[in-house]
């Protein structure tokens, strides 16, 4: 008998798991793939450490996160400094004085700042309700035509006009010459890679892979006094309100004899026309000089049952459906939820090992 079965080997799973089996708790963490770390999840290829779920850069402000996740790993000084290529022009990313140079020929902040003043106005939009209006308010027209819409309506599959304004305030806007996609204090890339982090993470902890928890739930439940369930929450509940939306992605990972591709981690594709977003030169997030390389170019893709669900649509509806399934969720005393997709957030990974040492605080006092 356990005191915890931990239902997914990601992040959140991961980090509670860590916090119970040192307070003493006897913790099953159990998880549908063939492997721990979720979606952090890294393989090795031709020597160098593959994102195999797509570009996971870790970064925060959290001092206390960021001491709690050393302790299993030690983290690179890898700053994020992406490339957007529009048709045959690049850019650097964020929006920065470098990117509003290369669109506009200006070269002080108070340049930019008018031409974006100037579109803005044009645009007759004062209170943003949307993502387009957003970034528009934001960045100008030409910054939005060339480098925002392709891009998030190939990444969400609906018009920038239906999404919410919030993704697009994930990204720096800056009127600085700093190429940085993160403003936070810390940030940088596991030196062993993430899957020897997890490792680290679920030490003393049983783990059985290939397990799927909805497929054998009371077996399964009948293991632990308590479970943790970091699944998708409207599949825990078996769909009684209806179905949550998903965007699904899917990575044709090639590995070339070739030393240096792209020149840089992540190249943003931004136009509509080619069916990438990103393509990921992983030897780069390690500073790699092996003789080989491995690119992953990441699609978007319609997300159904059965497939990996990887963001939440979080619009209005979808938002409303979760807090309906949250509620649910609140008046269980043997489960506790937590992660991107039992609480339906577009997480980054800060925060949900913020959100896990609270939970675990809470739980193991
Ligand atoms: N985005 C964009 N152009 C880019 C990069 C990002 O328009 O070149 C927008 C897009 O809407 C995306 C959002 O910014 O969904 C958030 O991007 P982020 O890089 O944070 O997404 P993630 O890495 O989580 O996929």
């Amino acid at each position: 008998m356990y005191d915890y079965l931990v239902v997914g080997a990601g992040m959140f799973g991961s980090v509670f798991a860590r916090k119970a089996a040192d307070a003493g708790k006897k913790v099953l963490v159990i998880d549908r793939r063939d492997h721990i770390g979720g979606n952090c999840y890294t393989k090795q290829q031709a020597g160098i450490d593959v994102h195999w779920y797509g570009a996971h850069i870790f970064h925060t402000s959290n001092e206390e996160v960021w001491r709690f996740i050393n302790q299993f790993g030690s983290f690179n000084n890898f700053i994020n400094a992406p490339v957007a290529r529009y048709k045959n022009e690049l850019y650097n990313l964020p929006f920065n004085m470098n990117t509003f140079h290369a669109m506009w020929g200006v070269t002080t902040p108070a340049e930019a700042a008018a031409k974006i003043a100037e579109q803005r106005a044009a645009s007759g939009i004062s209170t943003p309700r949307n993502l387009e209006e957003q970034a528009i308010m934001l960045v100008g027209q030409d910054i939005y035509e060339k480098l925002i819409k392709g891009y998030t309506e190939k990444q969400w599959g609906r018009p920038c006009s239906e999404l919410p304004a919030f993704i697009i305030q994930r990204l720096p806007v800056r009127f600085r010459y700093d190429n940085n996609y993160f403003n936070d204090r810390y940030q940088g890339i596991p030196e062993a890679g993430y899957t020897a982090l997890f490792e680290k993470l679920l030490a003393g902890c049983d783990v059985q892979l290939n397990t799927d928890y909805v497929a054998d739930r009371q077996r399964l439940s009948s293991l632990a006094a308590k479970i943790v369930y970091t699944g998708m929450i409207d599949q825990y509940y078996e769909y009684r309100y209806g179905q949550l939306e998903y965007r699904g992605l899917r990575f044709d990972h090639q590995e070339l004899d070739e030393e240096n591709h792209q020149g840089v981690a992540v190249v943003n594709y931004t136009e509509a026309a080619v069916p990438y977003t990103r393509v990921i030169e992983h030897k780069h997030f390690a500073f790699g000089t092996q003789s080989k390389t491995v690119l992953s170019y990441e699609y978007p893709e319609q997300w159904q049952p059965g497939k990996e669900p990887y963001y939440p649509v979080n619009n209005e509806a979808n938002n409303a459906l979760a807090e309906r399934y949250r509620q649910l969720a609140q008046a269980e005393n043997k489960v506790l939820f937590g992660g991107r997709l039992a609480d339906y957030r577009y997480y980054d990974m800060h925060q949900v090992i913020a959100a896990a040492l609270e939970t675990a605080a809470k739980e193991l006092s």
